[in-house]
């Protein structure tokens, strides 16, 4: 499972995650998907990340990063951080900003 999650760029939710490693072992139980994955985020292995939906998802590019999402597929791109630049800091003067992500959203150009 972690070998699953690990090498995805699709940003599995856990039931994603669960129908994805389940053919491969038949004995999984959903309660030990969702626990191993909150166990690896708890961890600083894997980030949860709520990129669109409500849904958790699970990134395993833990380094800050921003998210593109093809409206056409729903697929999820990853956006290296140093592309956007956050402006705009006087709303915030008071405030020490820790993170921040921005997600864009867009469909292919015909
Ligand atoms: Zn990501």
């Amino acid at each position: 499972m972690a070998e699953f999650v690990l090498g995805t760029n699709s940003h599995p939710t856990a039931d994603e995650v669960f129908s994805q490693v389940l053919p491969s072992c038949p004995t999984l139980s959903r309660a030990t998907v969702y626990n191993t994955l909150n166990l690896m985020v708890e961890r600083g292995i894997l980030k949860a990340q709520r990129i669109q939906d409500e849904l958790v998802r699970f990134d395993a590019m833990t380094q800050a990063h921003h998210h593109f999402v093809d409206e056409s597929t729903g697929q999820i791109y990853d956006i290296p951080w140093d592309v956007l630049q956050l402006q705009g800091h006087e709303e915030l003067k008071d405030f020490e900003v820790t993170e921040y992500q921005v997600v864009l959203r867009g469909r292919l150009k015909p």
